[in-house]
């Protein structure tokens, strides 16, 4: 069975004194019943993951698809490991709209996070505009067939289903639009890969203490992907608690 994942994305938020989040999270969650990761900004890895003495995985926001070289500004996998983590969060729909990566970037940067021994968070989600015209079920379809590469088992990769729409803006999409896609995801993985009914499906947008135990009694939901509600304890607790 997959595990389960509660999963915050700290995005470009967060200082060194941010880091005592980390602190009331542990005292607050002693022993929670799944798997926590937190993604901060590259800054702050190596500090999160010495603070997170291990019980609170780290996790990067993106990598480069080389292990070396002249890539002024960009970050290796093997490097973010060497920092402290075990994840990297990848395809992220900012990245895919702020830095214009494609599903074949996505999938080469994921054969370098597993390269490095990451756990790779693969992110997909159609767009407004694309459910709106019906799309949503082909767009998911062809991002998991691009982005998540060959190498791809249930132990080096996590998939998050975040709807662009739903990101940051409060708005959720229903319980059976949640169902349908990870039913649909699900369904693709088990097709492809040996492994596939193991693979953790994060859904992502908008959770909030107040909607996370609805979201994950969804079938094929096994855990979250948070951006804004991750950012402090006392909002990203209950939501660890919920799961
Ligand atoms: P919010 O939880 O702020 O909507 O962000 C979701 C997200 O993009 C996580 O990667």
């Amino acid at each position: 069975a997959p595990r389960k994942l509660a999963a915050g994305n700290w995005k470009m938020n967060g200082t060194l004194a941010s880091l005592a989040e980390i602190d009331r999270l542990l005292a607050d969650h002693p022993a929670p019943g799944c798997d926590v990761l937190i993604c901060p900004p590259a800054t702050l890895v190596h500090a999160m993951a010495a603070r997170a003495q291990g019980r609170i995985a780290t996790g990067g926001q993106d990598c480069h698809a080389r292990t070396s070289g002249a890539h002024t500004g960009d970050i290796a996998a093997a490097q973010l490991k060497d920092a402290g983590a075990s994840h990297v969060i990848l395809g992220h729909s900012e990245r895919r709209t702020d830095h214009a990566e494609t599903d074949a970037q996505v999938a080469a940067k994921a054969v370098a996070a597993h390269q490095a021994g990451l756990v790779a968070v693969i992110c997909v989600g159609e767009t407004e505009a694309q459910r709106d015209a019906g799309q949503t079920l082909d767009v998911i379809s062809a991002q998991l067939a691009g982005s998540v590469p060959d190498g791809a088992t249930a132990a080096n990769t996590v998939i998050a289903y975040e709807p662009v729409w739903a990101i940051g803006t409060g708005r959720t999409p229903t319980n059976d639009q949640i169902a349908e896609v990870h039913a649909l995801m699900r369904d693709r993985l088990a097709a492809r890969f040996a492994d596939g009914a193991d693979f953790a499906l994060l859904y992502g947008g908008s959770v909030k203490p107040g909607n996370a135990a609805e979201i994950f009694a969804i079938p094929h939901v096994n855990g979250a992907l948070v951006g804004g509600a991750s950012l402090k304890a006392e909002d990203f607790g209950p939501i660890i608690a919920a799961l």
